[in-house]
Order: structure tokens, then sequence, then C-alpha cells
């Protein structure tokens, strides 16, 4: 059975469901989920990502991680972690750039965060000099320090998308028509986690509601706050999202949300003050939010860029032309992703992040 049939035989059985239990299904379905069954990433794959764009991105990552370190005096031992670490191409590149700092590695307890077993099979590939281990969720880790990377890991988690209505909201849900699935709306209740967006919205706008991610966030700002440490979360997305951002993508192009469920990549846009309101809750983390292209030129990829392309010459200095590019432009990356910093009060912020 397809995991379409699945979900009409649940539909037809107990109703519509919401856009997050659709999206749980297709993304980590045991056995039909698009993270759970394959290594989707790459050229090959359906996207790629800024890590496996250039080795570039992951070392910039691991240094302001490391300089965070020196800057809150070198707490030891602590948790480096990774949510959602794809092939692990980027804490490869972090720990390599990082070995530079003396300490830092051998302080470092490695943790991933990771939910397929694909992609944990990477992992342990790409870092097994580093001993790492596998978590379930940031809850699962000791109380120690906590050093964080996300890179398009939020985007991923199952989000929850409401219609406004006069009063109050009108869930978006999936049901069916005849065998085919549709997009529905159920009936309007009041949703308190939304009550501040009754402000900036009208009767007919869509806004979207992360419920897991604001769970990781808060997690992450607590131990931050408490234990000392960071956190950089980098990804799409805006301060404030509103419309519906939900897309599908499979072989680098666009296709239907509801076309070929567990065959696509399915995301959404991440919304950055719910995630800092989330990681600041009482007693929580300090945040700061900077667009990529910026973090990293503040970081010093040029310079980067051009110690590599002096190093390799010939054609692969093109390559390192281009991703720079790829990575930093306002028309690429550069604008549309972010990176979010949290910090505990009173520490100096990850460099690179805006005042
Ligand atoms: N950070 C990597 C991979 C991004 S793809 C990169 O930049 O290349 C999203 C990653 O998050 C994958 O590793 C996926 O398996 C993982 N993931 C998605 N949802 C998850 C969840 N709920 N729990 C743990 N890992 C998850």
């Amino acid at each position: 059975m397809s995991l379409k049939d699945l979900l009409a035989a649940r539909i037809r059985q107990s109703g519509p469901i919401s856009v997050a239990d659709y999206m749980a299904d297709c993304l980590m379905h045991p056995e039909h989920g698009y993270y759970a069954t394959r290594d989707p990433l790459g050229v090959a794959g359906d996207f790629t990502t800024a890590p496996e764009i250039s080795q570039m991105f992951g070392e910039l990552i691991g240094l302001a991680l490391a300089q965070t370190w020196l800057d809150q005096d070198r707490l030891a031992p602590f948790s480096l972690a990774e949510l959602g670490p794809g092939r692990g191409t980027l804490m490869a590149d972090a720990l390599r750039a990082a070995a530079r700092v003396p300490g830092f590695a051998e302080a470092a307890r490695l943790v991933l965060v990771e939910a397929s077993p694909v992609l944990r099979a990477a992992q342990a590939t790409a870092l097994e000099s580093h001993s790492p281990v596998w978590a379930n969720s940031l809850g699962d880790l000791p109380d120690r320090p906590l050093f964080l990377i996300a890179n398009e890991f939020f985007d991923a988690l199952p989000l929850r998308q409401f219609e406004r209505g006069d009063t109050g909201w009108r869930e978006r849900r999936i049901g069916l028509d005849g065998d085919s699935l549709i997009f529905g709306l159920g009936g309007e209740t009041e949703v308190p986690a939304l009550t501040h967006r009754l402000e900036d919205t009208r009767p007919g706008d869509l806004v979207e509601l992360c419920p897991a991610g604001l769970a990781i966030a808060a997690e992450a700002g607590r131990r931050i706050a408490r234990q000392g440490g960071a956190a950089l979360i980098i990804d799409y997305g805006d301060w404030r999202s509103l419309g519906d951002t939900l897309q599908a993508v499979q072989g680098h192009k666009p296709v239907g949300v509801l076309d070929d469920p567990g065959e696509a990549d399915l995301t959404a846009h991440v919304d950055f003050e719910a995630l800092a309101l989330a990681a600041a809750e009482p007693g929580g983390a300090y945040s700061r939010l900077t667009p990529q292209g910026v973090f990293l030129e503040r970081l010093g990829i040029t310079q980067r860029a051009q110690a590599l392309a002096a190093a390799h010459g010939g054609s692969s200095q093109a390559e390192v032309a281009a991703a720079h590019r790829r990575l930093t432009h306002p028309a690429e990356m550069g604008n549309l992703f972010k990176v979010l910093g949290l910090f505990p009060q009173g520490a100096a912020p990850p460099p690179g992040l805006n005042t």
C-alpha cells in the first residue's frame, strides 16, 4: 500500500487530518517517509543545502562557534550538537576548522539529533573519527553547556496552518474528494498561541504555527541560558511570516504539496520571531537575526574563497567563486536565508550577527 492509500484510509475512517499530521507522515513515516527512506541531498537527489555547496559554510560556522566558546571561557565539557545533520558534511567541515582552536575538540561531546536511519548511517561514516552519539531530541542530552547547530532543520518540522476568521481561526485540513487528497477548513476556534497575530492579520489571511519547532527552540533557549553555550539556527524564512509557505520539491523542481505523499520534500518558511520568543521564555536565551549573506561576509567568506581558489587553481577557482555567490548573493541564498543566534544574557553574541 502506498502512503497516499494509507492516508486516504485514515481520512475515510476518522475524518480530515491537519497539515502537521500530513507533513509528519510524508517526511518521517517509518516505511514511506521521505527522510526515513532515502538520502535526498545533492545533485542526484531532490535539493542541495549550503554545506553541500561548499566546505566554506561549515568551516565558518565551526569557527564562529569556537570563538563563542572562547568568549565563554572555554566551558568544558560541552555538548556540540546538531539538529538534522543530513550527511554530516557541515559538522565534519566545522570540526576540521575548529581544530585550530586548542582545547575545543577535546572538550566537545558530539551529539547528533537525527530521526532518519538512512541519514544516521551517512553521518556515522562522515564523522566516525569524532565518536558521535545520536539522540532523538535535545531533551535527552545531559545537563551541560550546549553549542548547537541547525541548518535547514526547522523548515522540515510539521506545521499547522490557520485561516483567520472574524474572531478566531479555522484550521486548514486535508480531506478526500473521491480518491484525491484536497485541502479544506475546520470550524472556527480560538487559538491562544495565535492571539498576537490577531493584530497584524485580517479575515481570510493564513498564518502558520510550528508547535514542534517552538518546543525545540524553548528547550535550546532554556539550556543555553542555564548552562551556557549558543545556537546558530540557519534557514529560509522571515522575522514574522504571513501566508501559505508550504512547498514540495522533487528533483530540484517545485511540485504540488498533495501530489505524491512521501516522494517529495515538504518544507515551510521558518517564523524566526516565533522561535526567538520561544527561546526567550522566562529565563531563556537572548537572540539576534542576520541575513546569511551578511553573516558569512562578516565571518570572512571572501578571504576564505580567495585562499581556496589560490590553493586549487584552474577550474576549481570558478567553482569556488560560484559557491561564494550562491551562499551570499542577495538574489541567491544571501537574503532569503537567515541566521538566528541564541546566547545567554550577559554573554557576547556569536560573531557575525547584527548588533
Ligand atoms: N542539515 C543538513 C540536512 C538538512 S535536511 C544540511 O544542511 O545538509 C533536514 C534534516 O533534518 C535531515 O537530516 C532530516 O532527516 C532531519 N529531520 C527532519 N525532521 C526531523 C525530526 N523531526 N527529528 C530529527 N531529525 C529530523
